[in-house]
Protein backbone atom coordinates (compact mmCIF):
# COMPACT_ATOMS: atom_id res chain seq x y z
CA UNK A 1 0.00 0.00 0.00
CA UNK A 2 1.54 3.42 -1.01
CA UNK A 3 0.01 6.91 -0.20
CA UNK A 4 0.80 10.42 -1.69
CA UNK A 5 0.97 13.80 0.51
CA UNK A 6 -0.06 15.89 -2.28
CA UNK A 7 0.51 19.03 0.33
CA UNK A 8 3.43 19.25 2.72
CA UNK A 9 5.42 22.28 3.96
CA UNK A 10 8.53 20.62 4.78
CA UNK A 11 10.87 23.95 4.44
CA UNK A 12 8.85 25.18 6.99
CA UNK A 13 11.29 25.86 10.06
CA UNK A 14 10.00 23.27 12.51
CA UNK A 15 11.30 20.99 10.19
CA UNK A 16 15.21 22.51 10.24
CA UNK A 17 16.20 20.00 12.84
CA UNK A 18 15.14 16.99 12.17
CA UNK A 19 13.86 16.94 8.17
CA UNK A 20 15.64 14.12 6.79
CA UNK A 21 14.61 11.76 9.32
CA UNK A 22 10.59 13.58 9.05
CA UNK A 23 10.89 12.00 5.35
CA UNK A 24 12.41 8.67 6.67
CA UNK A 25 9.44 8.34 9.20
CA UNK A 26 6.85 9.41 6.34
CA UNK A 27 8.67 6.97 3.48
CA UNK A 28 8.03 3.83 6.37
CA UNK A 29 4.55 4.73 6.93
CA UNK A 30 3.96 3.87 3.31
CA UNK A 31 3.99 7.91 1.90
CA UNK A 32 5.42 7.14 -1.09
CA UNK A 33 5.73 10.27 -2.81
CA UNK A 34 5.40 13.84 -1.42
CA UNK A 35 5.15 17.69 -3.16
CA UNK A 36 6.46 20.46 -1.09
CA UNK A 37 4.72 23.51 -1.15
CA UNK A 38 5.68 26.65 -2.30
CA UNK A 39 3.97 29.57 -0.68
CA UNK A 40 6.18 32.28 -2.11
CA UNK A 41 8.71 33.00 -4.71
CA UNK A 42 12.10 32.12 -2.86
CA UNK A 43 10.33 29.74 -0.72
CA UNK A 44 9.07 27.45 -3.96
CA UNK A 45 13.11 27.99 -5.02
CA UNK A 46 13.80 26.32 -1.84
CA UNK A 47 11.08 23.92 -2.40
CA UNK A 48 12.77 22.87 -5.41
CA UNK A 49 16.19 22.53 -4.07
CA UNK A 50 14.70 19.62 -1.50
CA UNK A 51 12.76 18.32 -4.26
CA UNK A 52 16.05 17.78 -6.13
CA UNK A 53 17.70 16.22 -2.64
CA UNK A 54 15.27 13.27 -3.27
CA UNK A 55 14.73 12.26 -6.75
CA UNK A 56 11.17 10.45 -7.69
CA UNK A 57 10.39 11.00 -3.75
CA UNK A 58 9.44 14.74 -2.99
CA UNK A 59 8.76 17.07 -5.70
CA UNK A 60 7.44 20.94 -5.46
CA UNK A 61 5.14 23.40 -6.02
CA UNK A 62 5.87 26.66 -7.43
CA UNK A 63 4.01 29.67 -6.57
CA UNK A 64 2.64 32.49 -4.48
CA UNK A 65 0.31 31.79 -1.60
CA UNK A 66 -2.11 34.63 -0.85
CA UNK A 67 -1.16 35.79 2.17
CA UNK A 68 2.17 37.03 0.20
CA UNK A 69 0.08 38.56 -2.80
CA UNK A 70 1.15 42.02 -2.07
CA UNK A 71 4.73 40.57 -2.33
CA UNK A 72 4.51 39.44 -5.57
CA UNK A 73 5.61 42.08 -7.81
CA UNK A 74 5.24 42.02 -12.16
CA UNK A 75 9.59 41.33 -12.43
CA UNK A 76 9.42 38.48 -10.05
CA UNK A 77 7.45 36.38 -12.56
CA UNK A 78 10.07 35.82 -14.84
CA UNK A 79 11.79 33.65 -11.92
CA UNK A 80 8.26 32.23 -11.07
CA UNK A 81 8.13 31.01 -14.49
CA UNK A 82 12.07 29.74 -14.81
CA UNK A 83 10.55 27.88 -11.87
CA UNK A 84 7.57 25.91 -13.38
CA UNK A 85 9.57 24.82 -16.28
CA UNK A 86 11.28 22.37 -14.06
CA UNK A 87 10.72 18.26 -13.96
CA UNK A 88 10.43 18.53 -10.39
CA UNK A 89 8.05 21.48 -9.84
CA UNK A 90 4.53 19.96 -10.35
CA UNK A 91 2.10 22.35 -10.03
CA UNK A 92 1.48 26.12 -9.68
CA UNK A 93 0.85 27.54 -6.46
CA UNK A 94 0.17 27.14 -3.77
CA UNK A 95 -2.53 30.24 -5.35
CA UNK A 96 -5.69 31.28 -4.64
CA UNK A 97 -7.52 33.85 -2.37
CA UNK A 98 -7.95 34.67 1.12
CA UNK A 99 -10.26 36.56 2.55
CA UNK A 100 -9.96 34.97 6.31
CA UNK A 101 -6.58 36.48 7.38
CA UNK A 102 -6.36 39.00 4.20
CA UNK A 103 -2.54 39.50 5.01
CA UNK A 104 -2.31 41.22 1.48
CA UNK A 105 -5.33 43.75 0.25
CA UNK A 106 -7.74 41.79 -1.56
CA UNK A 107 -7.18 43.56 -4.90
CA UNK A 108 -3.47 42.43 -4.70
CA UNK A 109 -4.61 38.68 -3.81
CA UNK A 110 -6.85 39.27 -6.99
CA UNK A 111 -3.95 40.11 -9.17
CA UNK A 112 -1.35 37.16 -8.36
CA UNK A 113 -4.08 34.62 -8.36
CA UNK A 114 -4.73 36.01 -12.51
CA UNK A 115 -1.16 35.87 -12.61
CA UNK A 116 -0.50 32.39 -11.51
CA UNK A 117 -3.60 31.22 -13.84
CA UNK A 118 -1.51 32.48 -16.82
CA UNK A 119 1.62 30.51 -15.81
CA UNK A 120 -0.17 27.62 -15.18
CA UNK A 121 -1.71 27.86 -18.96
CA UNK A 122 1.21 28.84 -20.16
CA UNK A 123 3.47 25.74 -18.56
CA UNK A 124 0.87 22.97 -18.56
CA UNK A 125 1.08 22.28 -14.88
CA UNK A 126 -1.96 21.82 -12.94
CA UNK A 127 -2.93 24.28 -10.48
CA UNK A 128 -2.98 23.68 -6.32
CA UNK A 129 -5.52 26.23 -4.93
CA UNK A 130 -6.27 27.68 -1.91
CA UNK A 131 -9.88 29.45 -0.93
CA UNK A 132 -10.75 30.71 2.60
CA UNK A 133 -13.95 32.78 3.02
CA UNK A 134 -13.68 33.90 -0.68
CA UNK A 135 -15.31 31.57 -2.83
CA UNK A 136 -17.51 33.95 -5.23
CA UNK A 137 -14.53 35.46 -6.19
CA UNK A 138 -12.74 32.43 -6.80
CA UNK A 139 -15.38 30.95 -8.36
CA UNK A 140 -15.44 34.07 -10.70
CA UNK A 141 -12.11 34.16 -11.48
CA UNK A 142 -11.23 30.70 -12.01
CA UNK A 143 -14.46 30.60 -14.40
CA UNK A 144 -13.28 33.88 -16.20
CA UNK A 145 -9.52 32.29 -16.80
CA UNK A 146 -11.08 29.31 -19.26
CA UNK A 147 -14.04 27.61 -20.21
CA UNK A 148 -12.22 24.48 -20.89
CA UNK A 149 -12.07 21.84 -17.60
CA UNK A 150 -9.42 22.90 -14.92
CA UNK A 151 -6.76 20.31 -13.91
CA UNK A 152 -5.64 21.03 -10.23
CA UNK A 153 -6.74 20.68 -6.78
CA UNK A 154 -8.53 22.82 -4.43
CA UNK A 155 -6.75 21.94 -1.50
CA UNK A 156 -7.30 21.61 2.03
CA UNK A 157 -10.98 21.53 1.00
CA UNK A 158 -12.75 22.18 4.19
CA UNK A 159 -16.08 23.61 2.30
CA UNK A 160 -20.01 22.70 1.83
CA UNK A 161 -21.72 20.54 -0.44
CA UNK A 162 -22.22 23.54 -3.15
CA UNK A 163 -18.19 24.36 -2.99
CA UNK A 164 -17.84 20.86 -3.81
CA UNK A 165 -19.97 20.62 -6.43
CA UNK A 166 -18.44 23.59 -7.45
CA UNK A 167 -15.18 22.35 -7.87
CA UNK A 168 -16.53 19.26 -9.59
CA UNK A 169 -18.06 20.99 -12.17
CA UNK A 170 -14.77 22.95 -13.00
CA UNK A 171 -13.09 19.73 -13.33
CA UNK A 172 -10.92 20.48 -9.98
CA UNK A 173 -9.94 17.86 -7.46
CA UNK A 174 -10.47 18.15 -4.30
CA UNK A 175 -7.66 17.64 -1.37
CA UNK A 176 -8.44 16.16 2.08
CA UNK A 177 -6.70 17.10 5.12
CA UNK A 178 -6.39 16.18 9.35
CA UNK A 179 -9.15 19.42 9.37
CA UNK A 180 -11.36 16.00 8.17
CA UNK A 181 -10.15 14.16 11.57
CA UNK A 182 -11.63 17.41 14.16
CA UNK A 183 -14.93 16.41 15.46
CA UNK A 184 -15.23 20.59 16.22
CA UNK A 185 -14.59 21.88 12.66
CA UNK A 186 -14.66 18.67 10.59
CA UNK A 187 -17.59 17.03 11.32
CA UNK A 188 -19.82 18.20 8.08
CA UNK A 189 -17.18 16.99 5.48
CA UNK A 190 -18.36 12.87 6.63
CA UNK A 191 -21.06 13.07 4.29
CA UNK A 192 -19.46 14.96 1.71
CA UNK A 193 -16.68 12.07 1.48
CA UNK A 194 -18.56 9.75 -0.74
CA UNK A 195 -19.46 12.69 -3.34
CA UNK A 196 -15.91 13.11 -4.60
CA UNK A 197 -15.38 10.41 -7.06
CA UNK A 198 -12.51 7.88 -7.41
CA UNK A 199 -9.94 9.44 -9.78
CA UNK A 200 -10.94 13.42 -7.93
CA UNK A 201 -9.64 12.71 -4.71
CA UNK A 202 -6.25 13.40 -3.23
CA UNK A 203 -4.78 13.40 0.15
CA UNK A 204 -2.72 15.69 2.37
CA UNK A 205 -1.19 16.39 5.73
CA UNK A 206 -0.51 20.06 4.98
CA UNK A 207 2.23 19.48 7.80
CA UNK A 208 3.33 21.32 9.72
CA UNK A 209 -0.11 22.44 10.48
CA UNK A 210 -3.50 20.66 11.15
CA UNK A 211 -1.70 17.69 13.04
CA UNK A 212 -4.76 15.43 12.84
CA UNK A 213 -6.87 15.99 16.41
CA UNK A 214 -7.79 11.83 16.84
CA UNK A 215 -4.26 10.59 16.76
CA UNK A 216 -4.10 8.05 19.42
CA UNK A 217 -0.67 9.75 20.52
CA UNK A 218 -0.11 12.81 19.80
CA UNK A 219 3.27 14.45 19.41
CA UNK A 220 3.99 17.12 22.64
CA UNK A 221 4.76 19.44 19.72
CA UNK A 222 2.02 19.06 18.37
CA UNK A 223 3.73 19.54 15.01
CA UNK A 224 2.17 17.67 12.01
CA UNK A 225 4.06 15.13 10.06
CA UNK A 226 3.84 13.51 6.64
CA UNK A 227 3.64 10.07 8.46
CA UNK A 228 0.43 10.79 9.71
CA UNK A 229 -1.16 10.52 6.48
CA UNK A 230 -2.37 7.14 6.55
CA UNK A 231 -4.19 8.21 9.33
CA UNK A 232 -6.33 10.92 7.26
CA UNK A 233 -6.24 8.15 4.67
CA UNK A 234 -7.90 5.79 7.06
CA UNK A 235 -10.75 8.27 8.14
CA UNK A 236 -11.26 9.68 4.74
CA UNK A 237 -12.02 5.71 3.33
CA UNK A 238 -13.84 4.89 6.65
CA UNK A 239 -16.51 7.70 5.81
CA UNK A 240 -16.25 6.74 1.70
CA UNK A 241 -17.35 2.74 3.06
CA UNK A 242 -14.21 1.77 0.73
CA UNK A 243 -11.22 -0.04 2.11
CA UNK A 244 -7.88 1.61 3.27
CA UNK A 245 -6.47 -0.18 0.18
CA UNK A 246 -8.71 0.98 -2.31
CA UNK A 247 -8.56 4.54 -0.71
CA UNK A 248 -4.66 4.27 -1.17
CA UNK A 249 -5.07 3.07 -4.73
CA UNK A 250 -7.01 5.48 -6.15
CA UNK A 251 -6.00 8.54 -4.44
CA UNK A 252 -2.36 7.68 -5.22
CA UNK A 253 -3.78 6.59 -8.72
CA UNK A 254 -4.66 10.11 -8.98
CA UNK A 255 -2.00 12.10 -7.35
CA UNK A 256 0.28 10.56 -9.92
CA UNK A 257 -2.15 11.15 -13.06
CA UNK A 258 -2.67 14.95 -11.94
CA UNK A 259 0.84 15.73 -11.23
CA UNK A 260 2.52 13.51 -13.60
CA UNK A 261 5.01 11.86 -10.81
CA UNK A 262 6.80 8.80 -11.68
CA UNK A 263 6.05 4.86 -10.15
CA UNK A 264 7.95 4.47 -7.02
CA UNK A 265 8.72 0.47 -5.23
CA UNK A 266 7.99 1.11 -1.58
CA UNK A 267 9.95 1.50 1.27
CA UNK A 268 7.55 -0.33 3.76
CA UNK A 269 9.04 -3.42 4.88
CA UNK A 270 5.65 -5.21 4.37
ZN1 LIG B 1 -3.44 26.51 1.78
Amino acid sequence: MQWIDIGVNLTHESFTPDRAEVIARARAAGVAQMIVTGADVEGSAAALHLARSYPHVLFATAGVHPHHAANLAAEELPRLRELLVQPEVVAVGECGLDYYRNFSPRDAQRRAFEWQLGLALESGKPLFLHQRDAHADFLAILRAQTSAPLRGVAHCFTGNADELEAYLALGLSVGITGWFCDERRGRHLGPLMSRIPAGRLLLETDAPYLLPRDLRSRPPTRRNEPMYLPHVGAAVAAARAESVTDCAAHSSAHARALFGLPEVRSVMAT
